[in-house]
């Protein structure tokens, strides 16, 4: 599979020569430009499927390499080596070194889906994304994102819960996070809530802060869903070689 974007080409392997003349023909500066061959060696060849076995990865086989994804990406536009078509071309070919240079941009994904509706082979290029992003965080090449907190707060108090109130999904991804409650963005929010909501509502959410909502008979759910994401989180692991953790024993704790 060729590579014919120029971006690609990182600045370090291309040469130029101040001084050459070649059978008397000055070829001295841009005229001397020369993209320095590389050997690679350290492939991944587990690394489609690797991808492959976290959500949104699973349909990376189907990839042609058409670059539409990459052409109508909301990210691309303004950041060129936000290249999902050159990822995918990476991950399938197991160069994970060649992915490594780019892993502090990979999560800048806003999930616009743009390429998804673009993408001719089904290939969820979005999903692709999300999945390698978790991926590169499983794998420890990068820590935790506030997203990926943010989605395990989310899953956290839906397990226990079987409902989510924002609230304290809010201040519990700020502990984690480790930043500050009283913000000036959660303060306009909040003071924009207090000055639109009619004062019943104002009243529910007040009461949803204390006594948290539950859904009725959740336990029974619980127990289930808690089993199903242990499982989901053994076999990702397995596919990525990373060692499993022994089974949470709370099983339907409320
Ligand atoms: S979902 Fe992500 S990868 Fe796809 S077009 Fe939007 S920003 Fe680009
Ligand atoms: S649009 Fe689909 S098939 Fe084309 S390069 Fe992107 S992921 Fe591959």
């Amino acid at each position: 599979m060729p590579i014919h974007e120029k971006s690609l080409i990182r600045p370090e392997n291309i040469t130029t020569h101040d001084k050459l003349v070649i059978d008397g023909v000055d070829v001295s500066g841009h005229w001397s430009t020369f993209i320095e061959s590389r050997a690679i060696t350290d492939y991944n060849e587990a690394m489609e499927e690797e991808i492959a076995a976290l959500p949104g990865g699973e349909h990376i086989h189907r990839c042609w390499q058409c670059g539409s994804c990459t052409n109508s990406c909301t990210v691309h536009a303004i950041e060129p080596r936000f290249n999902p078509r050159y990822w995918i071309y990476l991950i399938r070919t197991g160069m994970e070194s060649e992915l490594l240079r780019d892993k502090d941009i990979i999560w800048q994904c806003v999930s616009c889906n743009k390429c998804t509706y673009a993408c001719p082979r089904d290939v969820e290029p979005e999903g692709v994304m999300k999945a390698t992003a978790h991926w590169l965080e499983l794998k420890g090449h990068v820590p935790e994102s506030p997203s990926m907190t943010f989605d395990k707060i989310f899953t956290e108090e839906i397990v226990k819960h079987g409902k989510i109130e924002d609230t304290k999904v809010l201040m519990k991804f700020m502990q984690r996070t480790k930043q500050p409650l009283l913000q000036d963005w959660v303060v306009q929010i909040g003071r924009n809530i207090a000055m639109r909501l009619p004062v019943k509502w104002g009243l529910k959410s007040a009461w949803s802060f204390v006594f948290h909502p539950k859904t009725r008979g959740w336990k029974r759910a619980q127990g289930a869903i808690q089993d199903y994401i242990i499982e989901k989180e053994a076999e990702q692991k397995k596919a990525l070689g990373l060692t499993i953790p022994s089974p949470r024993p709370s099983r339907g704790e409320g």
